[in-house]
């Protein structure tokens, strides 16, 4: 009998560190404005340029929005947190050093949970932590490089999940993401534009033999910018690691970058380790002291966080779970959502518009829903129609698409448009026109061919530009087949 191979299995290990700028109106420690974009290096003082004898002032709101997403984040909070200093050189980093937080974050010891193929899932989170952003470095189509400070000093808080890691598949890297950017741009931390660059995520992922108690050796993923990057750069990364590991060779503890277009993880640097950061207090700043009434205060500003929110839209508004999960997506989905059903009084075609028509025009547009021109009014309004009969479902599809173009209240599109006929005398003189114009189709009907039917819909719908009635049409049609060929 031949010997039975059986391949060596492995588990996966995956942690994240993710980075979200923070919707402050200023800098971290200077007064320059903190928005996106803007002409290079325009939003730039002596402080966020790293001039010598600049001295940094700590932004309270920063340390506020940190506070309140390390609440959301069930973590502790540290009665004083001290700023330090991470020191490397690199050309968008000016001062030399980035003003960070080492061994005393303002929250530690929290979780959120995700949903997994095998049920819920807590992730742990061992820290939440505010520092600096860097500047931008660009690489000219001339060749050169040039640098755009306009970024430098812009608060940032880093959010990273607890060791040994909780999550092990691409699926469980994605879920986490989506409820962790749901929950900073739900409590009002984030914007969560990724493609922008505001929040960013850095998966660290490991293999190890099945059994195996010592963890492999990790690699961190740079530079993903969507939650689609982010499934696909950890696949990759596992099936890399495990096939290194099945032909005999090692994993190098390493720094990789995403290259979208190829769909595989690249060598960027080998990993340093800590020390060559050589951590220390920074002199310029004194620890802050968050006391119990600030906590308390923040805490007590927490709106509705998406676990709750998707609880209750299943319960109050009878949604399916997996309608409230993209209903909960983000603060504003949930808020037009609960705007379009409390105003057409129909929560479930409200949910199915949503997820359909919507989330599609959107996607094609690349718009976030509340840049959308069509808001819930319009949505409840082109229900309400719907509902009434007043237009067909398909003539709905077009409304809300002139809608969602131009922002015009869809009732206004369609009584430009022609509203639904219904009427069965003038439906009766289309069928009529459209049977002297196709006997034999409908001779082969009333003999029985059904597949004819939808033919002969079809012909009425062209001859009305879609405005006939479906429903009305198909009755009137089988009322004529009783009746038998003419
Ligand atoms: P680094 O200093 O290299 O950034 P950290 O110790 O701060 O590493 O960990 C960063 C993230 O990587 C954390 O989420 C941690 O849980 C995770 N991590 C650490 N070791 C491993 C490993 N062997 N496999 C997978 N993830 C790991
Ligand atoms: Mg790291
Ligand atoms: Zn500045």
């Amino acid at each position: 009998m031949p010997a039975i191979q059986t391949e060596t299995q492995y588990v996966s290990s995956i942690g994240m560190e993710v980075h979200a700028e923070l919707l402050t109106e200023s800098k971290m420690f200077c007064g320059c404005r903190n928005a996106f974009g803007g002409e290079p290096n325009t939003r730039c003082c002596p402080v966020c340029l790293g001039l010598p004898g600049s001295l940094p002032v700590a932004n309270r709101l920063a340390v506020e929005l940190v506070i309140r997403a390390a609440l959301a984040l069930h973590c502790s909070i540290s009665p004083i947190a001290e700023f330090d200093r991470k020191n490397y050189f690199y050309p968008d980093l000016p001062k030399g050093y980035q003003i960070s937080q080492y061994d005393q974050p303002i929250g530690s010891g929290g979780w959120l949970d995700i949903e997994t193929e095998a049920g819920p899932r807590r992730v742990h989170i061992r820290r939440v932590h505010l520092e600096e952003d860097t500047g931008k470095l660009m690489h000219l189509p001339t060749g050169d490089s040039a640098v755009d400070y306009n970024r430098s000093g812009v608060p940032l808080m880093e959010i990273v999940t607890e060791f040994p890691p909780d999550m092990g598949s691409a699926d469980e890297a994605r879920a986490y993401l989506v409820k962790l950017r749901a929950i900073l741009t739900c409590i009002g931390v984030s914007d969560g534009k990724m493609e922008q660059g505001s929040l960013r995520c850095e998966p660290n992922i490991s293999v190890r033999p099945t059994g195996a108690s010592a963890f492999g050796t990790k690699t961190e993923i740079k530079n993903l910018n969507s939650f689609r990057a982010v499934h696909r750069g950890v696949q990759h990364e596992l099936t890399r690691q495990v096939a290194l590991l099945r032909r005999g060779e090692r994993v190098a503890q390493e720094t990789r970058g995403w290259n979208e277009a190829r769909g595989e993880t690249v060598l960027q640097r080998v990993k340093e380790v800590e020390q060559e950061y050589r951590y220390f207090p920074e002199p310029d700043l004194l620890p802050l002291h968050i006391d119990d009434a600030w906590v308390a205060s923040i805490r007590a500003g927490l709106p509705e966080l998406p676990d709750a929110a998707r609880l209750r839209l299943v319960d109050q508004y009878g949604v399916s779970a997996a309608e409230a999960d993209l209903l909960t997506q983000t603060a504003a989905w949930t808020a037009y959502f609960e705007r379009a059903a409390g105003l057409c009084g129909n929560a479930r075609a409200t949910a199915n518009w949503m997820m359909g028509e919507l989330a599609r025009l959107l996607n094609a547009a690349n718009l976030e829903i509340d840049q959308c021109k069509a808001g819930p009014e319009a949505l409840a309004e082109l229900l309400a129609m719907v509902e009434s009969g007043k237009i067909s479902g398909k003539m709905a599809k077009g409304v809300w698409e002139a809608a969602f173009e131009t922002g015009e209240a869809p009732a206004a599109i369609a009584a430009r448009q022609g509203e639904q006929i219904s009427d069965a005398g003038a439906l009766g003189a289309v069928l009529n026109s459209v049977i002297a114009a196709q006997p034999d189709v409908w001779q082969a009907l009333c003999a029985g061919d059904e597949k004819k039917l939808t033919f002969m819909v079809g012909q009425i719908m062209k001859q009305t530009r879609g405005k006939a009635n479906p429903g009305e049409v198909n009755r009137l049609l089988r009322e004529r087949m009783a009746g038998g060929a003419q």
